[in-house]
């Protein structure tokens, strides 16, 4: 059985895993551990192709950006790797890929000249825009001085161009008038536990689950798995926007790190041919039967649910998939090193 897979119009690009930070909210459980396995340029080139084409612009237009539309490079940290962020961004202008922009922590930008040199490398090479990362996570990582840099040099190269997520956390660290990294123990001495995700968006799922799991349980109380039967995920599982293509060719579905829909390289033939769902299983399940269905089939393979429950339904999906993950063999869990680096964190 074949089942139709949304054609992707706008999505990010995951250059490597690698980081330089280790967020405790990270979706994609990335962080310096990770091997860097950076894209090939092949494969940059041939993933670039395929959405060349597919990938439409923001409503303002090609050469303006937005959250959910065109084409962002992403990670880890793609500042690491600054030659490979400027042939993605080279191609992908040749390719005519429009609304482009990179997602960034800030960690590199040490000084204005770098800061001013890089971004301007950039802009000349075709990329439209920035996403600069701001909350408590990154800034046990990144000192606030930098991520202010990249804001106010970013608006001069890119003008409109800049996007700041989250505008409410850069809000509250100006009035607070930090400037350094902070610890989070530190920061909740400025701001309460229970204010700290106030206002934003948050997903309680990845590594957070994990790392954050005192401060969840304020906002989200741990239930049973069957509390979540009847949820819908967080956004569609399968939807045409704000998908993710990381350095192994996975075409990732949403924020829904550690599935593989495909190879992102022949992404032609996988929209065209559908998914075949005898194959994956895990897919199967998610698609037809939702988190109830893949909650049966684990059952039935011995997923043994843990006694205090779950923050979400993010968080059991997760839960039953690094089980199966680690007991058996399903081609759609990818990258496994995700699976093995969450499970890391669940120890420490
Ligand atoms: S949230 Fe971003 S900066 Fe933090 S570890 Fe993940 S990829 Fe790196
Ligand atoms: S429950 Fe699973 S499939 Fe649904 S959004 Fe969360 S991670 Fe994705």
């Amino acid at each position: 059985m074949h089942k139709a897979i949304p054609a992707p119009i706008s999505g990010g690009l995951i250059l490597s895993y690698k980081c330089s930070a280790q967020c405790r909210h990270c979706i994609y459980a990335c962080s310096q551990k990770w091997d860097a396995n950076w894209i090939s340029e092949d494969n940059l080139y041939t993933i670039l192709n395929k959405l060349s084409g597919r990938i439409i612009s923001d409503p303002k237009g090609p050469n303006s950006v937005g959250l959910n539309t065109g084409l962002h490079f992403t990670g880890g940290e793609p500042f690491l790797n600054f030659d490979l962020l400027c042939k993605a961004s080279e191609l992908a202008t040749k390719l005519k890929i429009p609304s482009t922009f990179v997602e960034t922590n800030c960690f590199w930008a040490i000084d204005d000249k770098t800061t001013k040199e890089k971004l301007k490398t950039l802009k000349a090479k075709g990329l439209k825009g920035i996403m600069i990362s701001v909350n408590p996570f990154y800034l046990e990582y990144v000192p606030f001085e930098r991520t202010d840099r990249v804001i106010r040099i970013s608006l001069d190269i890119f003008g409109q161009n800049v996007m700041v997520y989250q505008l409410e956390y850069y809000r509250r660290f100006k009035r607070l008038g930090l400037n350094d990294k902070i610890s989070l123990e530190r920061y909740l001495q400025f701001e309460s536990q229970k204010h700290l995700l106030n206002n934003v968006e948050f997903f309680p799922s990845g590594r957070a689950v994990y790392r954050l799991k005192n401060i969840l349980q304020q906002y989200y109380p741990l239930r049973p798995a069957k509390n979540f039967f009847n949820e819908k995920c967080l956004t569609p599982f399968l939807r045409n926007w704000h998908n993710h293509f990381d350095n192994y060719g996975n075409y990732i579905p949403g924020f829904c790190a550690g599935i593989s829909l495909g190879d992102a390289r022949r992404l032609d033939t996988l929209l065209d041919e559908g998914l075949d769902t005898e194959r994956y299983p895990v897919l199967k399940f998610l698609i037809d039967e939702d988190i109830k269905g893949l909650y049966n089939f684990a059952k039935e393979r011995g997923f043994i649910d843990p006694k205090e429950g779950f923050f979400s339904k993010c968080h059991l999906c997760l839960e039953i998939r690094k089980y199966l993950c680690f007991n058996y063999d399903y081609k759609e869990l990818q990258p496994k090193q995700f699976y093995l680096n969450l499970l890391e964190d669940e120890v420490n």
